[in-house]
């Protein structure tokens, strides 16, 4: 893993694998989202009271908090199978077609990145949803016939970072729609002394919690940077985090306390110094800074307006006087916008 992306939110391999040892597997176990684990567990009960598949379920919210993890839950709460895929993994109608038609009654069907699907598989999709059946053209021409598969009765999961991105009628399918919020920092390190627990990490109560609050209000990232802590407290240390060996590694990873990586005091710089604090376009942005436009939106931007550094405006993206004072620049008198893209 490139250290400059030690805080992406995106998984990379090392995190799929560690993220097997560290998923919680029950609804008392998922840490936080208060909100969102009340209205899950009545839905659970409610279908398994009635033997019937709950409702569709959609998730919408940043990488890393849980979306997947939430999905494997709600399959062993309701102890069905679940099945996984994604919108950019399905290719070909036949595949969803596979899918779909070798479902068991009430399971679980996890659809990652559901706003990434194709218009055709997407159009497959709704119809399986609603009738529980899969239309399907056979043969060309005149002579093309619909042929109706039905469909057992299932529960689809779809997972998103773009609510905006999904068509209405899709939107429409599903009955429950939960937004995941980033964690604040006491739940963070509740997370990080669960895993530290599992991996058999003796870490203190303040390294919990400095980890917890460079790690951007994601479980992913917090779980990543404690593994980075372990690996220096052990090989420079006796393998005990406390909060000085904490703060020495994270220092050295260049997360700084307020869990801003190598990437975003690029962005900002770019914004603030650049270009006078904005508006600065975001594909100006992207060239300036070596990120590819969609990551910058997806994955940068969410906690640097959360941290009211940014605004994001029809003209382009807008430095704060709060991001002035943070990187110690001076903000440019009676500040007049330039347009420099
Ligand atoms: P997403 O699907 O939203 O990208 P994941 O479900 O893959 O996120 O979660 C990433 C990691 O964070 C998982 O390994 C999981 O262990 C951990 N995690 C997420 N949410 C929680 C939580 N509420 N409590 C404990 N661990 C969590």
């Amino acid at each position: 893993m490139a250290r400059k992306r030690i805080v992406s939110p995106t998984a990379s391999d090392e995190d799929r694998r560690s993220d097997l040892a560290l998923r919680p597997k029950t609804l008392g176990e998922f840490i936080g989202q208060t909100a969102v684990k009340e209205n899950l567990s009545i839905a659970i009960e409610a279908a398994s009271l009635r033997q019937e598949a709950l409702d569709h379920v959609l998730l919408y919210g940043p990488p890393g908090l849980g979306k997947t993890t939430l999905a494997t839950i709600i399959a062993n709460e309701l102890q069905v199978r679940c099945d996984y895929t994604s919108g950019p993994v399905l290719q070909k109608k036949l595949d969803l077609t596979g899918m779909l038609t070798s479902m068991e009654s009430r399971q679980v069907f996890f659809i990652d990145e559901i706003h990434r699907l194709l218009p055709d598989l997407e159009e497959m999709l709704y119809s399986s949803l609603e009738d529980y059946r899969v239309d399907l053209v056979v043969g060309t021409g005149p002579g093309a016939r619909m042929h109706s598969i039905p469909v057992t009765p299932f529960t689809a999961i779809g997972a998103t970072t773009r609510q905006g991105l999904i068509s209405a009628p899709l939107r429409a399918r599903f009955g429950i729609t939960l937004r995941i919020n980033p964690y604040d920092a006491v739940d963070l390190t509740r997370i990080v002394f669960r895993s530290a627990g599992l991996l058999n990490i003796d870490v203190r109560e303040e390294a919990a919690e400095e980890i917890a609050r460079r790690s951007r209000g994601t479980p992913r990232i917090a779980n990543r940077l404690l593994r980075r802590v372990r690996d220096y407290a052990e090989v420079r240390a006796d393998g005990r985090v406390d909060s000085e060996i904490a703060c020495t590694a994270l220092d050295m990873l260049e997360v700084d306390p307020l869990g801003l990586d190598e990437v975003d005091r690029k962005i900002m710089e770019t914004i603030l110094a650049k270009y006078a604090g904005g508006p600065v376009g975001l594909n100006t942005i992207s060239a300036s800074v070596g990120e590819d436009p969609s990551t910058i939106e997806e994955v940068y931007e969410p906690y640097l307006m959360e941290l009211g550094f940014l605004d994001r405006t029809p003209r382009g993206r807008v430095g704060t006087a709060l991001a002035f004072d943070h990187f110690d620049l001076q903000q440019p008198r009676g500040r007049q916008p330039t347009l420099k893209f």
